[in-house]
Parts: C-alpha cells; sequence; structure tokens
C-alpha cells in the first residue's frame, strides 16, 4: 500500500527524500500502484524534467523517465528497437511506463531489456548531488541497486537485429533473441523469454559462434511455456536469423 506521495521540483529534493528507508521512486506507476502488502512511500519523478531523449554523438542519452511509446516514436531509435518495443507492453501501458520502471521491474521475457542488453546499454544511478554511478546493464540486472536511475544510454553505430518466437504475434515471448553487432566485428547476444531476467549470451569480437551461444544460454530453461530443448533449437535458429540480417 502506497502510505504517503512525494512530488519533488528538483533532483536535489527527490535525492534526499530517497536517501530515507521505504521510499521508491515511482515512475509510470503501472507495476507500483498495483495492492502489495508492504507500506511504501513514493517520490514521483514526473516534474523533473528526466524524460528527454538526446543523441549525443553515436549514443542515444534516453531519460529515466522517458515512456515507452515516447522512445517509440522517437525517429533516432533504430528499427528492431521498435519492433521489440512494441512487444514490451500494448499502448496504454507504453504510454504510462517508463524506461526505467521498466528496467528495474523487468522479467525475462522483457524484450526491450533483452535489446538493451544485446547493446551494453549504460545506466546512470543517482545517490545523492555528489554520488553517481554508471552501470553496464548486465551489472545491474542480477542486482538492482537501490538508487535514483537518471539515465540510460546506448550506442547507435551498431547495427541491431531482433527475433522473436510467440504464442500469439502480440505476446510475450516463449523465446526471443537480440543481436548487436559494432563495426569493429564486436558481437553481443542477449535472449529473453525465460527467468528472472534476459540473459547474456555473447560478447565476442565476431558473429561467428552466435548458433551455439544462443543455445547453450536456454540449457536449463524449462518452465511452463516451453521446454529447454524446444528454446535451445528455436534460439539458434533465431540467433542465425539475427546475424544474416546484420
Ligand atoms: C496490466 C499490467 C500488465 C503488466 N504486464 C507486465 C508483464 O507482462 N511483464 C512485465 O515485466 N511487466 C508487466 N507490467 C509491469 C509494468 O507495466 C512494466 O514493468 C512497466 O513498464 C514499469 O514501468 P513504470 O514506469 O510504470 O514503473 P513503476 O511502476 O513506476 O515502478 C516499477 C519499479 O521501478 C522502480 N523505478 C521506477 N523508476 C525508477 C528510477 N528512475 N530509478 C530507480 N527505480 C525506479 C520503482 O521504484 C519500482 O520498484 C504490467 C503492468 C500492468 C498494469
Amino acid at each position: 500500500m502506497i502510505t504517503a506521495y512525494h512530488r519533488p521540483q528538483t533532483l536535489d529534493e527527490a535525492l534526499k527524500l530517497l536517501a530515507q528507508p521505504n521510499i521508491l521512486p515511482l515512475g509510470g506507476g503501472t507495476l507500483l500502484s498495483h495492492s502489495q502488502a508492504d507500506s511504501v512511500q513514493v517520490v514521483d519523478l514526473q516534474a523533473l524534467g528526466l524524460n528527454t531523449i538526446k543523441k549525443n554523438g553515436n549514443n542515444l542519452e534516453i531519460g529515466a523517465t522517458a515512456t515507452l511509446q515516447q522512445l517509440l516514436e522517437n525517429e533516432a531509435l533504430p528499427a528492431a528497437l521498435k519492433s521489440a518495443l512494441k512487444l514490451e507492453a500494448p499502448l496504454n501501458l507504453r504510454n504510462a511506463g517508463t524506461a526505467a520502471g521498466t528496467i528495474v521491474a523487468c522479467d525475462g521475457r522483457s524484450t526491450f531489456v533483452a535489446m538493451l542488453l544485446a547493446l551494453d546499454a549504460k545506466i546512470e544511478i543517482r545517490y545523492s548531488n555528489l554520488e553517481n554511478r554508471m552501470l553496464n546493464i548486465g551489472d545491474f540486472l542480477p542486482l538492482r541497486p537501490r538508487g535514483l536511475i537518471t539515465s540510460i544510454t546506448i550506442p547507435l553505430n551498431a547495427k541491431i537485429a531482433f527475433e522473436y518466437v510467440s504464442r500469439t504475434p502480440a505476446d510475450k515471448p516463449i523465446v526471443c533473441v537480440a543481436l548487436a553487432q559494432w563495426p569493429s566485428g564486436r558481437t553481443r547476444l542477449a535472449v529473453g523469454g525465460y527467468g528472472k531476467a534476459p540473459m547474456l549470451a555473447m560478447d565476442g569480437t565476431e558473429s561467428e559462434g552466435v548458433e551455439a551461444a544462443a543455445r547453450n544460454a536456454f540449457h536449463e530453461a524449462n518452465d511452463e511455456w516451453a521446454s529447454a530443448e524446444y528454446r535451445m533449437d528455436v534460439a539458434a535458429t533465431l540467433a542465425k536469423r539475427c546475424a544474416e540480417k546484420v
């Protein structure tokens, strides 16, 4: 249950509030506003101006409170990332759900976060006016450390591809594969559709081996939606298609 609601007007004010125990940042509130057993206070981030999306050289800096729909409509966003965003949530949720809230709350079926993992997105977290740190999304996901995410940065110079298989075309994936390849040849493969977060299957100097990496990532991925054997076969095929696309 939400027991107190704060809407600070400055980042400084928000950080001071968030330094107290049992008080959480509120993005779109699509998850946080669900009834829950614990009492929490929330700090609404909407007045802080953290919803900008800026191209900066070869990077795109996504403000933490940019909504998923705002991102989808941004012309700098690559088409494969747009496909992944459309699957993340339906329109009404995309209009409210924020980039940071989606990362913090994601499970393994998050297509947006699978794509961010392939792109080796950098997450800026602030603790106070003096203290901040940048974390690679691969380091952020297992820990989901406290702190206020202020921005997420992705490269725009990587070619990317996204493929998925699901029960219906607009459903969450049973298996999804996201591949990013930089001009240097560096290739990162992330897979989703299972578990607590999308998984990094490969970070190599070339695309050789993506099929085997995708297959290996799902070795123990049995759940109510599919067997590990099925996921391993499908992931290898999807990874091959992604590699052909880039
Ligand atoms: C009907 C419905 C169906 C849904 N289905 C799914 C689903 O299938 N799969 C799924 O993964 N999710 C699902 N969700 C959850 C939700 O829509 C997404 O995870 C959403 O995008 C969360 O974004 P938000 O901005 O609304 O987060 P909020 O609800 O505002 O916050 C979610 C979490 O992120 C934290 N947070 C928010 N912003 C920040 C920040 N800047 N820095 C640090 N922490 C922050 C909050 O403190 C909270 O812990 C569903 C929600 C609804 C209402």
